[in-house]
């Protein structure tokens, strides 16, 4: 546990002063790990499963932040309504409309990134760079009456060449500007969710403002 909120200190004596945001990835870590990365000052915390999130929140402070930054999947959505600060990992236009019309049935607003596919691997999912420059350019995000899109996330490829690593955090970053210039109008957009344990310089480098750090943080998770 000692180890656990070192980390968090060393990780915010780095990231704080570049202005970039850490995510503490907690997802199969027990709610006392999350604990002691909050008693040493962490206040956000990413899962990747809805059961999971659900039943960490009431055993946590009110006040830590939760991202989600899973699959989600269409037939959850409902239950996480209201539950987190962000999801992340919005990776269909058909997930961001049904967020919406949740969130106005709910009476809340829903912060979400736009998860991008670049990596090489398949299985990664995410809108493909065609897919998230058309619904800028043809400001679809206007027919948005309860979520507020406020940037991007995405995965590099997961690869030890560097070269690759580096690029892929350029395009996610890139892409971001892009649909800035399609619609500048666009408000609090800023965030540029990439890279993680193994790749985070890298993402800090080509522009992350905040990134998610699991293993690194609480060691191995035992799925
Ligand atoms: C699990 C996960 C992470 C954390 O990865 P580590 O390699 O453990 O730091 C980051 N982002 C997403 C989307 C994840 O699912």
């Amino acid at each position: 546990m000692k180890q656990v909120a070192d980390k968090i200190l060393q990780y915010h004596r780095t990231l704080d002063p570049l202005g970039v945001e850490l995510v503490a990835v907690s997802k199969f870590h027990p709610a006392e790990m999350i604990r002691s990365a909050y008693d040493a000052g962490q206040r956000i915390f990413g899962e990747s499963r809805v059961q999971e999130l659900l039943a960490k929140i009431p055993l946590l402070p009110s006040d830590i932040k939760w991202h989600f930054i899973g699959h989600l999947q269409t037939n959850k959505v409902r239950q996480i309504i209201g539950k987190t600060s962000l999801i992340e990992s919005v990776d269909s236009e058909r997930l961001l409309n049904l967020i919406d019309s949740e969130s106005l049935r709910a009476g809340v607003v829903t912060r979400v990134l736009l998860q991008i596919h670049v990596a090489q691997e398949e299985t990664k999912s995410g809108f493909s760079p065609e897919e998230f420059i058309d619904f800028f350019t043809n400001r679809r995000f206007e027919n948005l009456k309860a979520t507020h899109i406020c940037g991007v996330m995405g995965m590099a490829s997961n690869t030890d060449d560097t070269d690759r690593v580096a690029a892929d955090f350029n395009a996610i970053a890139t892409l971001r500007q892009r649909a800035l210039e399609a619609a500048p109008d666009l408000r609090g957009f800023d965030t540029v969710s990439m890279g993680m344990s193994g790749d985070f310089p890298l993402a800090i480098k080509n522009g992350a403002t905040l990134v998610r750090i699991g293993t690194d943080i609480f060691g191995e998770r035992e799925y």
